[in-house]
């Protein structure tokens, strides 16, 4: 049976044969184990951290909240909590201050967790990349021809507050607020619905931005926060648009950057949806 298979076939069944006589199976034959949905949990969360969606010193939020918004029971969450903790990247605080404090972006655990939960999904999520920037070209544009003075006072008063923000709380904080005010001056809740789901999709559930706190990032985001803000202020909705368009690539190349930090190599793909879409796994 084997006259056309080569020497690490033969090698492979020998190997398998062996452990078999041996008593000890190989993981092909051990029972199936389903991922349970604490475990998931867990890998999502280990995931949003290692993406910056929560920094260290945050809190995560309540317990029933994030069964809600992972559509889990709250025992689920309850046990991914501790998995966290038990890998050092939470600290769990008892008392009126208390709750689930972020201690660690990455730890020994992430990579693993990590890989596990953006592989399966990469080829929807660069669509979703995709999708992404030219659903905010267009809020940009919109934002452009419908901005009033009271948007272009609350773009300007979270580009001040990004500019001279002194951790990387603040710098997120002031980020979300700009973008905020742009979608704001769309001036219509729809977009800013289809905004929010969007951010929710890219963020593995979780409506917040995944966040890059590299310095030749933060320097990038805010020097095209502040073009992006002049087009919208002197009405040019094109310029507006192709800024945009251009700034949401940042998500994407920072979710990449936590799955290369993972160990996963992403290099052959370019990014584009619907071509190849293979994901390389070296
Ligand atoms: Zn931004």
């Amino acid at each position: 049976m084997f006259e056309r298979g080569n020497v690490a076939e033969i090698d492979e069944f020998a190997r398998v044969l062996g452990q078999v006589l041996d008593g000890q199976s190989g993981s092909a034959l051990r029972p199936v184990r389903l991922p349970t949905a604490a475990s998931e949990v867990a890998d999502r969360l280990i995931t949003a951290i290692a993406m910056g969606e929560y920094l260290p010193g945050e809190r995560l939020p309540p317990e029933r909240d994030l069964a809600q918004i992972l559509d889990v029971g709250r025992s689920s969450v309850r046990e991914a909590i501790g998995r966290l903790q038990a890998v050092g990247i939470v600290d769990i605080r008892r008392g009126r201050q208390g709750g689930t404090f972020v201690r660690e972006s990455w730890t020994g655990a992430s990579a693993e967790a990590v890989r596990r939960t953006l592989l399966p999904r990469w080829a929807e999520m660069e669509q979703l990349f995709d999708l992404r920037c030219l659903v905010e070209g267009m809020i940009a544009r919109t934002a452009a021809e419908r901005r009033g003075a009271g948007d272009i006072e609350r773009m300007r008063a979270a580009l001040d507050r990004f500019a001279s923000a002194r951790t990387a709380y603040d710098e997120h904080a002031a980020d979300i607020a700009f973008h905020q005010a742009v979608v704001e001056a769309a001036r219509n809740p729809q977009i800013a619905a289809l905004s929010r789901d969007l951010l929710t999709r890219v963020s593995l559930g979780f409506p917040i931005e995944p966040y890059d706190g590299a310095r030749a990032v933060l320097r990038r985001a805010l020097g095209e926060h502040t073009a992006l803000c002049e087009a919208i202020v002197a009405g040019e909705a094109e310029r507006a648009g192709a800024i945009a368009r251009g700034h949401f690539t940042i998500t994407n190349e920072a979710v990449r950057e936590v799955l290369s930090r993972a160990g996963s190599d992403l290099s052959g793909t370019d990014g584009t949806p619907g071509g190849e879409s293979g994901v390389r796994v070296d």
